[in-house]
This record gives structure tokens, sequence and C-alpha cells, in this order.
């Protein structure tokens, strides 16, 4: 009988072992498998990844070749354009059959249906499979067969729909080695990290990529889930899961989250239902990309095309850089840069700041976001900066605008984080750190801070901005009356 031919599986967001369904199908196809990257730098154009996603990359990429390679099945690496390199390694190897994990982002799913439709003329079959999320999104409709554009009904359909989720397959014991294998890149050769200076140090320190990194940080977490709605929205203690960048390299699979915290759902109770429930803002976002390609770069909300956003190069690079005198968006900031990572409630209060009070457009921050976070995903980071400006589905009203100072002394009451990542306000007392501008001067002196000189004064009067982002509202809500309403 005739041997199987080769399976090539081309792995993308969901670089891992267990619940793999395109490697599991590969490898019951009963023929080698052969494993591949491919990092395409071209077709991604403005969405080509960050600095910070590509050190993790880099990272994860190394575990998994680990893993594979324990298995029997190297990994290939190539660079490239996806469609062309993927057929080339195919034709390569004999390979008959391609599987990857189904993409949202517009770019992976051009190149993906290019694949196919190249392939299938070379006689070639690409099969996708859901690699990366619990929800299809061409499937969940609403009851009159439209596209959900609001939460809640949004989750209670998912809800629904997840009631009967299978749970995560093993990883594959053994796969079957293509002898010889395809030449491959060596990692160092993708040019993944940065060159000099050295600004990773903080990533480093902070976070181990891979599959085995993921799994561990999932049962760490487990425990902390009965206090997860209570602990969540405090920056200073470690309540939420940092399963971002795992989740979105797809070094866990969203199966094994959810089916961990449902079987925690009866012991812990509120805690693992509101976890579950953030998982479905990561669905629901995947979704409004899926159906609106162009919510990266596009207010979801027409009427948000002539709202007076105004680009400011210094405020804006004030704000990156964790020098506006907002002592709680300053630390957010700088921990951003530091870490890769912020926690959400920081990331709303910041992004929030950027466009009310400084009126910056939404896309400016998405960018910086894009490029200096490790868990930088598209449609989150798209579908939360667009929540945060009022322009998108389901959208925070505008006129909720965040005071940074009131947001510092709920959720961080004692300024425990902003004296980790802003040191030169450090010995400030709790009642001044959120607002130094207005602590007396012999406060300032006691604490060794000379505003203007070793911390800015604030680049915005909060209520000023404020006030001047509800101005800009009122006179877009003028424009919406005469222009009709959004997508809706
Ligand atoms: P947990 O609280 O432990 O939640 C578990 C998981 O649920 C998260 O890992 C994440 O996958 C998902 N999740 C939780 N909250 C959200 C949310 N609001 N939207 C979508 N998914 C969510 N998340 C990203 O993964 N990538 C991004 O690029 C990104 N950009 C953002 C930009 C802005 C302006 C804002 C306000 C939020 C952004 N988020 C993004 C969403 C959220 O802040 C992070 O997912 C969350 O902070 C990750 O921390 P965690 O893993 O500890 O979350």
């Amino acid at each position: 009988m005739p041997d199987h031919p080769p399976a090539l599986v081309l792995f993308t967001h969901d670089l891992r072992l267990e619940d793999q369904p395109a490697l599991a199908a590969a490898a019951a196809e009963g023929g080698p498998v052969v494993p591949l990257f491919v990092l395409d730098e071209e077709t991604p154009g403005a969405w080509r990844l960050g600095g910070a996603a590509r050190w993790w990359l880099h990272h994860s990429l190394a575990a998994l070749a680990d893993d594979l390679a324990r298995r029997g099945a190297p990994l290939v690496l190539r660079r490239g354009a996806l469609a062309a390199t993927a057929l080339e390694v195919a034709r390569e190897t004999g390979a008959r059959v391609i599987h990857a994990g189904r993409a949202v982002e517009p770019w992976l799913r051009d190149a993906l249906a290019r694949l196919a439709e190249r392939a299938a003329r070379e006689g070639m079959k690409v099969r996708l499979h859901e690699t990366r999320f619990l929800i299809d999104p061409a499937a969940l409709r609403t009851g009159a067969g439209g596209v959900y554009g609001v939460f809640t009904p949004f989750s209670r359909a998912a809800f629904a729909a997840l009631a009967g989720l299978p749970p995560p397959a093993p990883a594959p014991e053994r796969l079957r080695a293509l002898t010889p294998s395809p030449p491959s890149l060596a990692l160092s050769a993708l040019d993944l990290l940065p060159r000099k200076p050295d600004w990773v140090g903080g990533l480093r320190a902070t976070w181990e990529a891979g599959e085995r990194a993921a799994q561990a940080r999932l049962a760490a977490f487990r425990p902390k889930l009965p206090r997860y709605h209570r602990l969540r929205d405090l920056p200073a203690e470690e309540g939420t899961s940092r399963l971002s960048p795992h989740l979105h390299w797809g070094e866990i699979s969203p199966r094994t989250v959810w089916h961990a915290a449902l079987a925690e759902a009866g012991a812990a109770g509120e805690g693992a239902r509101k976890f579950l429930t953030e998982l479905l803002w990561r669905e629901f976002a995947a979704y409004l990309l899926w159906h609106h390609p162009d919510l990266p770069e596009r207010p979801w909300r027409a009427e948000f095309v002539h709202f007076p956003w105004a680009s400011d190069p210094a405020l804006m690079r004030a704000w990156a850089r964790g020098r506006t005198g907002i002592p709680l968006v300053d630390a957010a900031m700088r921990a951003l840069w530091r870490e890769g990572w912020l926690h959400n409630r920081l990331r709303m209060i910041a992004a929030s700041f950027l466009v009310k009070h400084l009126l910056i457009p939404w896309q400016e921050g998405e960018a910086w976001f894009w490029d200096t976070l490790v868990d930088a995903d598209l449609a989150s980071n798209a579908a939360s900066w667009q929540w945060v400006a009022g322009s998108g589905a389901d959208a925070a009203p505008y006129f909720r605008i965040f005071n940074p100072v009131l947001q510092g002394r709920k959720f961080d009451p004692a300024g425990g984080f902003i004296r980790r990542f802003v040191p030169e306000l450090a010995r400030l007392p709790d009642d001044h750190i959120h607002a130094p501008w207005e602590a007396p001067p012999l406060v300032l002196a006691e604490a060794g801070v000379r505003l203007g000189a070793t911390y800015p004064y604030p680049v915005v009067d909060l209520a000023q901005g404020r006030a001047r982002a509800l101005a800009a509202y009122a006179a877009l809500r003028g424009s919406e009356g005469r222009e009709g309403a959004g997508r809706g």
C-alpha cells in the first residue's frame, strides 16, 4: 500500500501542541507532518509585528520548535509572503494538504484565501481549523440573522452556543517526521530580536513565552479565580490572569482556559463567571473584526469620521514616554514601555486621557500600543481603542470621561503602582501622590519633588481638557443630527 503523503501544518497564532486542531488533523492523516512557520513582513502592511510582539514571537517559536522536536517533527522556519512561501514548502515536500488555523485579521484572511486558491490550482487542499477562538463569527447571528453590535446579547448567545463545548484535546504524543526534513532558517535569521539598544530587559524579567509557561500561568491563576471579580480592577494587585500574550499567540487554547474556569465556576462562583465573560470580550473583538475588517482604521460609528481629533507630536510623545504630569497615566505608560503589558483598567485610563483630555486620534494610541504590547492583537486593540474613543460598537459613551486622579484614588488608593513606576514621586504621601500639583509646597519639598524640574506639570488642566472634549463631542452630535447616524 502506498504511504500517505506528508501534510503541512502552517502555524500562525496557534503556537502550541495541545488542543491544536490543525496539527491534530495533519497527524491523523497518517503520513509525515511538516510543521511550518512563515514570517511575513510584507503582506500585513501597517500591521506588521510591533517591537514587543517580535520579541515574544522569537521566544514562542523557540519553545514551539523544542516541543515539536521532542515529538519527532522539527519546525521549519521561512521568511516571505505567506501564501507563496507555504505553497513552495508544500511543493518541496510533496504535501497534498495544508492545515492552518482560521484567521480574523484581514491581511491573514486574504493570504489564506490566496493560498487556498493557488493550492487548488495545483491539486492541493487547504483546510482551515478553529485553533484560536471559541466562537465562529460567521455562525453566531442575532435572531433576525444580523450581526451583533452590542456585547450583552452577544455574550448571552455565546454562552448558550458554548454550552456543549468539547474539552481540549491532548497534544499528539509522537509525530512522524519527513526525512530528510525540508530546509529551515535558523531562528536567529528571522531577526526578531532588537539589535542595539537592548530595550527588552523589562520584558525578559517579566515574561516567559511558550506553551509550558502558558500552562503554568493558568495553573497559578486558578486559585485566584474566586477573588477575580474583586481584584481585577486593582493594578497594584496581581488579580488578573496575565494570559493575554499567551492567548494572542495561541500558546494556550481558549478551550483549555474556558474549561479551567468552568470547572471552578461552581466553587469560585462570581469570580469565575466574570472571568468567562472577559474571555468573551476577546471573542467579541474577533467577531467585530471579522465582520468589519476596517475596524483598526476607521470608526465603527461613521459619524466619528467628523470628530475634531488633532495630532500633536509633542503631546503624543509626552504621553508615550510617561511625561504628562498626571501620575497614574505616567505610571501606566512607563509600565507599558518597560514590561510590554498593561492592566486593563490602566489601558482604559491611559487611552481615555489621550483621546479625550488631549483629543489625539485614537489611531495614534492604537499604533503605539501595537508597537509596545506583547499581547498586541489587531482585534482586541482596535475594538478597545474604539470602545474608549466612543466610536466603537457598544462603546463607552463619549461623555463618560475618566478622571485619572479620581480613578487613581479609587483603584490605586495607596499609590503603590505609581510609586513603582514613577519613583520621583515615591515619597509623596498617599493624599497627594495622585495630584502633586495640588500638594502644598512643604509637602512637595519634603518628598523631594520639584514640579517642572524633577516631575512635569500636567500637560493639560484636567477640568479644561474635559470641557474641551465635551464641546467637541457636542459639535459632533450636532453634525450627526444633520448627517444621520452611523452604522449602528
Ligand atoms: P484577564 O482579566 O485575566 O482576562 C482573561 C482574558 O480575557 C485576557 O487574557 C484576554 O484575552 C481577554 N480579555 C479580558 N478583557 C478583555 C477586553 N476588554 N477585550 C478583549 N479581551 C479581553 N487585549 C489584548 O489581548 N490585546 C490588545 O492589544 C489589547 N489592547 C487593548 C487596548 C485598550 C485601549 C484597552 C482598554 C484594552 C485592550 N486589551 C487588549 C484588552 C485587555 O486590556 C487585556 O486583554 C487584558 O488587560 C489582559 O490582561 P489579562 O490577561 O490579565 O486579563
